[in-house]
């Protein structure tokens, strides 16, 4: 008999439910045979890594052996350029997950709580339970607000006390692609209590093609308490080689540092996202090529009757009108690949990624097959 292995875990690491990734293609490949599967699940630049990349990567490759350069020198320079901060603003990470990671594991502990919206990313509940924090999920607008399901930030604030260390704002957020302006945001950070870090994940700043979008370079230099996260596995379509960051306040930068792992972003990453931030046209042309095609897939959806999240990312959350498990099943067997959010708490929605013209047009193709 052995000992019970999972009893012996933390306490909170006890209560956790693993987070759900977007099904790969190559699995859906083994289990159905398929040859041409439409992979729309993860909110990935569908135009992929352009040739730069590739070199950038095949140049880092003769240098395996070595480890990384663990304080990410070339990266952060460009990165402190190309926003305008200093270098002792920016923490690298194995993409912005490991920097949420990082801020839950350096800021609370047992007794502590964050504090973070219903329906939003799933990586923030994970990250707090895993130091047995409290997460405090609050209540997101209701179905008829002009955000449907995105944060109710008055009613965040209000969950906000003594012990509250974290508050987590998505915006855009995934999986509802619901949206703050700056003007909604700027409230909260007037109001939010010192000890308070809020943390603004914009993994998907880079298509918030939206009137209002905070510039958060701005209020970083207004409010020292505030975090922002971006990445390079959305627009910049690096999801494989895992690179994100923060900027930050310097201090907040130093106790980060103090507790991630000492090669926490692997070369290539580093040599690739170098390589990504320069290329900018890459970035317009991808933005121009989202931008179109989520007014095409809400265009398509309002034709047929099915009910859109209003979105600032590079997805739509569609309502099936009917439990959304079995629509995801049904669109596998077709060779498309979406995400069901029943474990966001949204049982009839898939999130659809915005792809190509051509992979935009087969999901339709076949939702019209399944929903028929
Ligand atoms: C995808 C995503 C991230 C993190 O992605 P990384 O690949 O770890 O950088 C963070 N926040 C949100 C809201 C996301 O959708």
């Amino acid at each position: 008999m052995s000992c019970d292995f999972i009893a012996l875990a933390n306490s909170g690491v006890q209560k956790l439910t693993p987070y759900q990734p977007g099904k790969p293609e190559s699995e859906l490949r083994r289990e159905l045979g398929l040859e041409l599967i439409t992979k729309l699940a993860s909110n990935e630049n569908p135009l992929g890594p352009t040739s730069t990349i590739v070199s950038a990567l095949a140049a880092e490759a003769g240098q395996l052996a070595r480890y990384p350069d663990g304080n990410g020198f070339a990266l952060k320079s460009a990165l402190a350029e190309f926003y305008a901060v200093d270098t002792a603003q920016i923490t690298l990470g194995n993409g912005s997950n490991d920097i949420l990671e990082l801020l839950a594991r350096a800021y609370l502990q047992p007794g502590l709580n964050a504090v973070f919206s219903q329906h939003a990313f799933a990586v923030y509940p994970l990250a707090v339970q895993a130091v047995g924090a409290e997460g405090r999920a609050v209540a997101a607008n209701a179905a008829d607000h002009d955000q449907p399901y995105g944060h109710d930030l008055d009613a965040m604030l209000s969950m906000v006390d003594e012990n509250t260390r974290l508050l987590f704002v998505a915006n855009p957020n995934n999986p509802t692609g619901t949206w703050l302006t700056e003007a909604e945001l700027r409230p909260v950070l007037d109001r939010v209590p010192e000890h308070v870090i809020v943390v603004l994940d914009e993994a998907y700043a880079e298509t918030a093609d939206v009137e209002g979008y905070p510039d958060s370079l701005k209020l970083l230099q207004e409010y020292p308490n505030l975090v922002v996260t971006r990445t390079f596995s959305k627009a910049y379509g690096l999801a494989g080689l895992r690179v994100g960051y923060s900027l930050s306040h310097p201090d907040i930068a130093d106790v980060l540092n103090r507790v991630r792992q000492p090669f926490n972003v692997n070369s290539m990453a580093q040599a690739c996202a170098v390589a990504a931030l320069a290329d900018q046209k890459h970035i317009a042309a991808y933005q121009q090529l989202n931008s179109q095609g989520l007014v095409e897939l809400q265009a398509a959806c309002e034709q047929r009757g099915l009910a859109t999240l209003p979105s600032a990312g590079n997805f739509l959350a569609i309502d099936c009108g009917r439990p959304a498990e079995a629509v995801f099943a049904d669109l596998l067997k077709l060779g498309v690949i979406v995400r069901p959010i029943a474990n966001y708490g949204l049982p009839n929605f898939i999130r659809v990624t915005v792809g190509l013209p051509e992979e935009n047009s087969a999901f339709l193709t076949a939702l019209d097959k399944v929903l028929a």
